[in-house]
């Protein structure tokens, strides 16, 4: 089959959606590299969904690149859990990073997080993350997000067009009992503030274990906002 550009909408995504949500994450990210080409450069955030889909990916696609954005604020699990992945896989995760935090601090003051964290996710996430879909010709963007995380993920479609590029939710429905059992059945290294209660891991700053807070949503930044910003890319404005 020849590949199409991922930029090229004449995809009917409903019925691609009704054909292989009932398949599989496999399949799913199969017909990703058969349909769109072989040239994906896959995020990875380094939380258990990561494991999940770079291992499927890799699999599948021995030639799948991947990468991460470091903030230089993760959790020092978050960069073990990096090499532990990257020795099970056999692959590279390429680094994405713009500012030091000194950097930020003497140009927008100390502590952004706290008093602007729209700007500081602008510019440690946001920004390389668009740098990174500028500079390597990516194909789709995959994602592991899943409607089970939030409410504001309730909705994710398995295959959405979006700002000029087909995204890609291989593990969409898939809930947390989903994944535990995928990472249990392949001996996946994952991270292990997971089974700390910490449900969505990022920046240290902005992580706070489950029972620490009220409710899923305050787990993350302080419960001011859930997304970062970089699933509201346009692609088309690159
Ligand atoms: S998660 Fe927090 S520390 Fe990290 S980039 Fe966003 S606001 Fe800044």
């Amino acid at each position: 089959m020849t590949p199409v550009a991922a930029t090229t909408p004449e995809i009917d995504a409903e019925a691609v959606a009704a054909e292989l949500e009932d398949k599989g994450a496999g399949e799913a990210i199969e017909w990703m590299f058969e349909t769109f080409g072989e040239s994906h450069y896959i995020a990875c955030s380094f939380q258990k969904t990561s494991s999940v889909t770079a291992h499927l990916a890799s699999r599948i696609n021995p030639e799948a690149r991947f990468f991460y954005l470091d903030t230089e604020v993760l959790f020092e699990q978050t960069y073990e859990t990096r090499d532990r992945l990257a020795e099970a896989l056999g692959v590279e995760f390429d680094r994405f990073h713009d500012l030091t935090i000194a950097e930020q601090a003497a140009r927008h003051g100390d502590e952004l997080w706290k008093s602007d964290p729209d700007a500081c996710c602008g510019l440690r996430k946001v920004e390389p993350m668009r740098r990174a879909l500028r500079e390597l010709a990516v194909g789709t963007w995959f994602a592991g997000l899943r409607r089970n995380q939030t409410e504001s993920r309730a909705q994710i479609p398995f295959l959405e067009w979006s700002g000029g590029r087909w995204k890609v939710h291989p593990i969409a429905e898939w809930a947390d009992r989903d994944v535990h059992r995928y990472l249990t059945k392949h001996h996946l290294p994952y991270h292990p503030l997971w089974e700390k209660g910490y449900v969505s891991i990022g920046d240290h700053h902005s992580t706070k274990p489950i029972h620490e807070v009220a409710t899923l949503e305050e787990t993350r930044f302080f419960g001011l906002k859930r997304e970062c910003g970089i699933h509201e890319i346009n692609l088309g404005d690159l």
